[in-house]
């Protein structure tokens, strides 16, 4: 009787540590956070990653970090690109524990998140025009929603709805009620619907971004790049957002100055300017004026262009003879032109753009310099630097 005990004891512990060291993956035993970055292009989808990483590392479960949504010419449906494509994953481990989406889906998945017990969150029910599940999640309607999950074969079963709580990571207090509502044993892993983040990312977030570094292979074209293009140093980067969706976006500035990422020119609390138009979409001579004054202080050789239209070189070659202009041949790799711009001796940007506040926060940690079109910072901080 009592070796029979000892016997289960011992079969106990051995089926738990199985269970915990799953083909060479730990398991977190207070769970996971999965979720589609469903919300627009990379610059707002890098603003969500650092929110997202902040809210795992908050609730103290592992981030599963999820494949970039592209969106492709010609189609009407998103491709998924592994994270560490572009990034990789091990200087995130030093702020918080994350897996990739594909080593969770592959090794975890088919035994803490099986098939039939996936519940999708969401703050409230999203409409659905296919589905048959009325007044749920619907976490995979539309796209790029249902391109996502389908990626790694996932159907939801259940939907939850976990409103009011929020993701205020400063709140210590809404932390601690994420963690008694879903106990990591009844909910191992919180799907969500969307990320589970502010846009743009929250000022406490911002200083993430050192932790998100560029894949060898995406830092090796940049550097290949440079050796084959950029000759000349010093070099200044540019990044012109003058595509006609931007210039329809910036006609809302007169009623939203802090849009999109406006905050990190004029501030979380609009403490050192307020957005304008002209920062949004400066004209064309304001562009070149600008950069013809930054050439000159920055004493620089060649200047590389990254836009996702217009890149004004002959404009610019008129009036900076002695200048090199560079640029990707088109279509421009976007990836590539953000970690070239993050290696310039300087770097020009566009306050609202979340494209350019990639670079700037890259910039930042590398303590790297940046400016702004048409923008100079005023108010408080001008008189604490003074
Ligand atoms: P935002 O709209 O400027 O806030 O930035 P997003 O990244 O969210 O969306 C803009 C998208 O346009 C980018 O993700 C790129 O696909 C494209 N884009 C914008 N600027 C550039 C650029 O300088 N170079 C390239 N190659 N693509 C760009």
């Amino acid at each position: 009787m009592e070796m029979h005990g000892l016997a289960t004891i011992v079969f106990g512990v051995f089926t738990l540590l199985l269970q915990s060291c799953l083909a060479g993956v730990t398991v977190d035993p207070n769970g996971y956070i999965v979720y589609c970055p469903c919300m627009g292009r990379f610059g707002n989808q890098a603003d969500q990653f650092l929110g997202s990483l902040g809210f795992a590392h908050a609730v103290n479960r592992t981030l599963v970090l999820p494949a970039w949504v592209e969106y492709q010419r010609h189609s009407i449906k998103s491709i998924q690109v592994p994270f560490d494509t572009y990034f990789k994953v091990e200087p995130l481990r030093e702020y918080h524990r994350v897996i990739t989406m594909e080593t969770f889906m592959k090794r975890l998945a088919p035994t803490i998140w099986p098939p039939g017990k996936r519940t999708a969150f969401c703050y409230t029910a999203r409409r659905s025009v296919n589905s048959e599940e009325k007044g749920g999640c619907n976490a995979k309607e539309g796209n790029p929603f249902e391109s996502f999950w389908d990626t790694y074969g996932v159907e939801f079963d259940e939907s939850e709805f976990f409103q009011p709580l929020y993701y205020s990571t400063d709140s210590p207090h809404e932390m601690r009620r994420w963690s008694e509502q879903y106990l990591p044993s009844d909910f191992p892993v919180l799907a969500f619907t969307g990320p589970p983040a502010a846009f743009p990312v929250q000022e406490h977030h911002v200083k993430l971004h050192r932790y998100v570094q560029w894949s060898d292979a995406t830092a090796t074209k940049a550097q290949q790049f440079i050796a084959s293009n950029i000759q000349e140093r010093p070099f200044i980067g540019l990044h012109l957002r003058n595509g006609i969706d931007f210039k329809n976006a910036c006609e809302h500035i007169k009623d939203s100055p802090s849009m999109f990422a406006a905050p990190q020119c004029v501030g979380y609390r609009s403490q050192y300017g307020t957005g304008t138009y002209q920062m949004c979409y400066p004209d064309d001579e304001a562009v070149v004026k600008q950069v013809k004054k930054e050439v000159k202080s920055h004493g620089a050789k060649t200047v590389f262009v990254a836009t996702d239209d217009r890149d004004l070189i002959s404009k610019f070659s008129k009036v900076m003879k002695k200048v090199k202009f560079v640029r990707q041949d088109s279509p421009a790799d976007p990836m590539l032109d953000l970690a070239i711009l993050g290696q310039g001796d300087h770097f020009i940007g566009n306050c609202i753009s979340s494209f350019t506040a990639f670079v700037k926060r890259e910039r930042d940690a590398n303590q790297r310099s940046s400016s702004f079109w048409s923008f100079t910072p005023t108010g408080r901080h001008v008189k604490e630097e003074l």
